[in-house]
């Protein structure tokens, strides 16, 4: 293949023009992005190698080297990982294929502050050496493939890049960067290892640099043709957890999640018995913009003893906790274990019903915190996560009462963060249910004339205005032996809480107003089932309830807008 010239595909070129622009008050982040798809690469090395030894070649040591050539102001990350071929090149650095990313790329506004807040959220990945350098060379050869097949690609990171064929004897990558004017600080041993040690000493492949001694006739540094380790090269979560610091955790989440800010929480533990292995969990602060997408694929990490089995193991956890990321490393599974044997594998149930605990405990710990900053973490999460956590009730029966708990609402006592046992803790003496309203927004819920006779009693109600919550609540019957009831369904029983006087009464007014009662009854009987007089309206002359057992009204709306 001679030297071949294409074009970037339109979201490369606003990806690239957003990337060089608003990140480079944090530029050394390229480092970060470049080690970690070396890393990424070798992991790829490892796991197709399971099949085919071969492709080890001669160089069963996977690493990653960094090495800089002063003169010609170049700074080059090499892996002896998977490599690629000539249309792999083309396809993944000239295209973006991720449906993640498009849809990322639907958002962005245009508006470089906000976007550069978004972009965190995905992987600014290989496109961010363009932040310091002015032109990147790839040659790369793909594992398995003669030396004479491998292809370097190159671009000034503007319209396009160029392809052609070279001859590579080592298998991997190497990236070049051509450092722009003014980057020149990345051409130093101590700025380059500190940069690696922030962000990459959690990767478990060694990362070498040659080392530098003092060459005091001179008085000044030399680097010598020795090679050493950088990092401490054992992955994070296998090491024991007073060998780790909060910020490496931290750090290791950022990676990991492609978050710009630090978890919420984590839980990290090694588990033994049954199944044994390590989870390393996060819980994020933040919605990710695609948390609505029941198919994205769940955010943990699975490895095997260590090797990198796959990426967004869906089914290590719940759907409805599809906002955990992190690790888990089994050391029971088949090192060639696929997606479809993963759902089926009882080792697998193990771990999703181990993490699912530790990711519940994580937020019951927030939520009952005696702490007022924990508690309003926890407040903070219900308001970006709530709706997701809802789902959980119909889907994991399992835990359905410590998911119930960590629930909350609004009602007519407060506009947020009423849990179901704060509720129950204020009922009313002889109040043995729950009551709620379902209605599009909270200003519709609190001025619907169903609650009068409730605010008249002081009796509290909860105010239900999530789309989930109708779902919910076909679910969710009773908490802690009370049933839930809407106080726009049948006839209001309030039981207990209503006086006797009030009864009698109400059945006298009942009886005088028989003749009007048929009346309605007649003429609206093709569009009401039953007309009755109620205790439940103090203000308002009349109001619409559904029958006990139907549709609620704000169920039916919702459907119709659905089309059912
Ligand atoms: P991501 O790593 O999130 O997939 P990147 O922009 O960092 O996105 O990289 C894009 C793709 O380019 C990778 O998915 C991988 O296929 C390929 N790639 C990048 N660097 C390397 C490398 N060192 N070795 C092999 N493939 C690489
Ligand atoms: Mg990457």
């Amino acid at each position: 293949m001679t030297k071949q010239t294409h074009a970037f595909q339109a979201e490369v070129k606003q990806i690239l023009h957003l990337v060089t622009h608003s990140l480079y008050s944090n530029k050394e982040i390229f480092l970060r992005e470049l080690v970690s798809n070396a890393s990424d690469a070798c992991d790829k090395l490892r796991f197709e190698a399971l099949d085919n030894a071969a492709l080890f070649e001669d160089q069963p040591n996977l690493e990653v080297r960094i090495s800089f050539d002063e003169e010609a102001k170049t700074l080059t990350i090499s892996d002896n990982g998977i490599g690629m071929s000539a249309d792999e090149a083309a396809s993944h650095l000239g295209t973006i294929a991720k449906s993640g990313t498009r849809e990322f790329m639907a958002k962005l506004e245009g508006d470089q502050k906000k976007d550069a807040q978004l972009i965190g959220q995905f992987g600014v990945g290989f496109y961010s050496g363009f932040i310091v350098a002015d032109r990147i060379t790839v040659e790369t050869r793909r594992a398995g493939l003669p030396a004479d097949q491998a292809v370097r690609w190159s671009s000034e990171g503007t319209g396009e890049y160029e392809l052609e064929n070279i001859t590579k004897p080592g298998r991997g990558t190497d990236v070049i960067l051509h450092l722009r004017e003014g980057e020149e600080e990345f051409l130093k041993t101590w700025r380059v290892k500190s940069t690696v040690a922030k962000y990459s000493d959690h990767i478990s492949l060694p990362i070498l640099m040659k080392k530098e001694t003092w060459d005091a006739e001179n008085a000044k540094q030399v680097i010598t043709d020795e090679w050493e380790p950088v990092n401490k090269a054992s992955a994070l979560w296998s090491r024991s957890k007073s060998e780790v610091t909060q910020e490496q955790y931290e750090e290791f989440y950022k990676q990991i999640s492609h978050d710009s800010e630090a978890p919420l929480a984590y839980t990290h533990n090694r588990v033994e018995g049954r199944s044994e292995y390590t989870q390393l969990l996060y819980i994020p602060q933040k919605a990710p913009f695609d948390l609505w997408n029941r198919d994205k694929r769940g955010g943990v990490k699975l490895y095997v003893k260590r090797v990198f089995i796959m990426d967004d193991a869906e089914a290590l956890m719940p759907v409805y906790l599809r906002f955990v990321k992190g690790v888990i490393d089994s050391a029971d599974l088949p090192l060639n274990v696929s997606r479809e044997l993963l759902q089926e594998s009882r080792d697998v149930k193990a771990i999703r019903e181990g993490s699912t605990k530790r990711v519940l405990g994580m937020l019951e710990s927030l939520a009952n915190s005696e702490d007022a900053a924990e508690k309003q973490k926890y407040a903070d999460f219900w308001k970006d996560f709530g709706q997701v956590l809802k789902e959980g009730i119909g889907e994991d029966h399992a835990n359905q009462e410590r998911l119930a708990k960590l629930f909350r609402f609004a009602s007519t006592h407060a506009d947020e963060n009423v849990s179901l046992a704060d509720y129950v803790s204020r009922a009313k003496e002889g109040q043995d249910v729950i009551y709620y309203i379902t209605a599009d927004s909270l200003a519709a819920a609190k001025h619907s004339p169903q609650l009068e006779i409730f605010r008249k009693k002081g009796i509290e109600v909860l105010l239900l205005v999530d789309r989930v919550d109708e779902w919910m609540l076909s679910h969710l019957y009773e908490f802690e032996g009370k049933q839930l009831q809407s106080v726009a369904k049948g006839a209001v029983d309030l039981g207990k809480l209503q006086d006797e006087d009030e009864k009698k009464k109400a059945e006298e007014v009942a009886e005088s107003l028989k003749p009007l009662i048929d009346k309605l009854k007649e003429s609206l009987k093709d569009r009401a089932k039953d007309v009755r007089v109620t205790t439940r309206l103090v203000d308002s002359p009349a109001c619409i309830v559904v029958e006990e057992g139907d549709v609620s009204g704000h169920l039916a709306r919702l459907l119709k807008q659905a089309g059912q």
